[in-house]
Parts: C-alpha cells; sequence; structure tokens
C-alpha cells in the first residue's frame, strides 16, 4: 500500500524514530506526542485498524501488545502506562494503518 503513511514508514520510504522492530511490527516514537513517552506500534502488515487485525491474524494482534508491554518496559513506564487503539474515523482515527498508541510518564492529553 504505497499510499499509506505507516506502510511507507515500514519500507523505509519515510524516515521514523525506531524504538523496537520484530519481524512483524515496528515501534516509532509519535510525531506529535501526547504524552512525554507516545510510542506507536504497529504490523508490518497492513491492516486497517486494530480490530480488523486481530480478525485476520489474532496471533499477531497480541504479539503487539506483549511487545507494547516490553516498549513501556525499556522507556521505564512499565510500572503504569496507557494503550489506546482508535477503531475509526468518528473517534479520530487518522492513519488507517493498525497501531497502538503506548502512552504515560506524565499527564497524557487528548486521546
Ligand atoms: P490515530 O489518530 O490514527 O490513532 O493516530 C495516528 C498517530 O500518528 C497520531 O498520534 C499522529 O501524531 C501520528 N503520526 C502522524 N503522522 C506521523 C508521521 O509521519 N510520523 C510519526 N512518527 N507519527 C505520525
Ligand atoms: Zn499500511
Amino acid at each position: 500500500m504505497s499510499d499509506c503513511l505507516f506502510c511507507r514508514i515500514v519500507a523505509g520510504e519515510v524516515p521514523a524514530t525506531v524504538v523496537r522492530e520484530s519481524e512483524t511490527m515496528l515501534a516509532f516514537r509519535d510525531i506529535t506526542p501526547k504524552a512525554p513517552i507516545h510510542v506507536l506500534v504497529i504490523p508490518k502488515a497492513h491492516h486497517e485498524n486494530i480490530a480488523a487485525l486481530a480478525a485476520a491474524d489474532p496471533v499477531l494482534a497480541a504479539h503487539l501488545i506483549t511487545e507494547a508491554a516490553e516498549v513501556a518496559r525499556a522507556e521505564g513506564i512499565g510500572d503504569g502506562w496507557r494503550l489506546v487503539a482508535n477503531n475509526g474515523a468518528p473517534v479520530g482515527q487518522t492513519v488507517f494503518h493498525a497501531h497502538l498508541h503506548v502512552l504515560g510518564g506524565g499527564r497524557i492529553e487528548g486521546l
């Protein structure tokens, strides 16, 4: 999906600050952080949102959650962090490639 921003980040065509990677997922810092720590955890494969991913590949969906926990631990917020996934434009999804927001380290704005 060459018109998908997060597919382009996976392909290395758009730069991102990557903090963790596996064969099937990538984690990078949100460009407009809503909290002191704000990392996005995405599957490398394109799925429109987390619900679509969970339906198509539940093992990969679970992998993203365990990797999100590893990101939180590595970022020093393992004792308390928030996981957010917007499913659909009505609640504010703006990038239609599945992603988990890992948030913490202080005040969380507007998610
Ligand atoms: P959504 O609103 O779809 O749940 O979240 C999309 C997130 O992607 C937003 O928090 C936004 O700041 C982030 N974002 C949008 N464009 C870019 C980009 O080019 N690079 C990075 N690292 N994050 C982005
Ligand atoms: Zn995509």
